[in-house]
C-alpha cells in the first residue's frame, strides 16, 4: 500500500488543515514536553511570530529511565489544544498506549508514533483504526524495510494518513547521540508515496549539527522536519541539550529558506 508503484504522485496529507507532502516543505516545532502554560505557549508565540504552521509537544513520554520526567498526561494535551485555539497551530503529541487513541483524538490533529513503539503492532492497529494522521517515526534499530511494513500496519487498518519519520539510528559512532540515516531519507523518497520527514534534533542530540542537518534533510529531498525547541533550556524536563532557542530557531529558519526553495 505504501509503494510508488501502486501510487506514482505523492500523497498529502492535512494535519489540521495543514498540508504536508508533495513538495510543501514543512517545519513542525515545539519542546520536548509539555511542562506548562507558561512554557507551551511562550513557545508557541515565538514559533508563531516565525511563521511556523505545526506545534509539537509531548504529553505522554516514552523515558528511557522510570525516574524520569513522564510527561503531563491528559493535563498536557489540554493545554495542547488551548495552544492550538489561541496560536492557530494545530499539534503532533506522541501515543504510547492504545487505549489512549480515543481520548488523543479530542486534543490533537496528529499522532506521534516514537522510535520505541515503532513496532507495537497493537499501537500500530489503534492508530490506524482513526481518523487522523500519524507521523510515524523509524525504529532507532529498524531498517528501512521494517518501517514501511510498520507504516502498512497503520493503512491496511484503515488510516492511510501515515508520514514517516527518520531520526536517527543507532550505530558504532558515540560522539553524536544517533547517526541521522539521509540514505533512508533519499531512498524512502523512491520507494514509496507517502511524505517523508527528518527529525535532526534526535537524529543528532546535538544542538549545533540541527541546523546544518537541516538544511541537509531538505536538500536529500525530505518534506519536512520536526525540532524541539524551548525559551530555557537548561530548565527543560526532557531534552534540553538539543533544544534550540529563540535565536537558534530564528537562524534555522534563515539558513534553511534557501534550501527550501531550491527543493
Ligand atoms: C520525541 O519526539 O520527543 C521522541 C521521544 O522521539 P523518538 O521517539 O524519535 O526518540
Ligand atoms: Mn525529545
Amino acid at each position: 500500500l505504501v509503494a510508488r508503484e501502486l501510487q506514482a504522485h505523492d500523497s498529502i496529507i492535512s494535519i489540521g488543515g495543514v498540508k504536508v507532502g508533495g513538495g510543501n516543505f514543512t517545519v513542525i516545532a515545539g519542546p520536548c514536553s509539555v511542562e506548562s502554560k507558561e512554557q507551551l505557549f511562550g513557545i508557541a508565540e515565538m514559533l508563531k511570530a516565525q511563521h511556523i504552521p505545526l506545534l509539537r509537544g509531548g504529553a505522554y513520554k516514552p523515558r528511557t529511565s522510570p525516574y524520569s520526567f513522564q510527561g503531563l498526561g491528559e493535563e498536557g494535551l489540554a493545554l495542547l489544544k488551548s495552544a492550538k485555539d489561541v496560536y492557530g497551530m494545530p499539534v503532533v503529541s506522541e501515543i504510547i498506549d492504545p487505549i489512549d487513541a480515543d481520548l488523543m483524538s479530542d486534543y490533537v490533529d496528529c499522532y506521534q508514533i516514537g522510535a520505541r513503539n515503532m513496532q507495537n503492532f497493537r499501537l500500530l492497529e489503534a492508530v490506524g483504526k482513526q481518523k487522523k494522521p500519524v507521523l510515524l517515526k523509524r525504529g532507532m534499530s529498524a531498517t528501512i524495510e521494517e518501517l514501511l511494513l510498520a507504516a502498512e500496519y497503520i493503512i491496511n487498518a484503515g488510516n492511510p494518513n501515515v508520514i514517516l519519520c527518520e531520526r536517527g539510528i543507532r550505530t558504532f559512532e558515540t560522539a553524536t547521540r544517533n547517526t541521522l540515516d539521509l540514505n533512508a531519507v533519499a531512498l524512502l523518497k523512491q520507494k514509496t508515496h507517502l511524505p517523508v520527514f527528518v527529525d535532526p534534533s534526535h537524529g543528532t542530540g546535538v544542538k549545533s549539527l540541527i541546523n546544518p542537518l537541516s538544511r541537509a534533510a531538505a536538500a536529500v529531498g525530505a518534506d519536512g522536519i520536526i525540532v524541539e525547541t524551548h525559551l530555557n533550556p537548561k530548565e527543560a524536563l526532557s531534552d534540553g541539550h538539543q533544544a534550540l532557542t529563540a535565536d537558534d530557531f530564528s537562524q534555522l529558519m534563515a539558513d534553511i529558506k534557501p534550501f527550501i526553495s531550491a527543493a
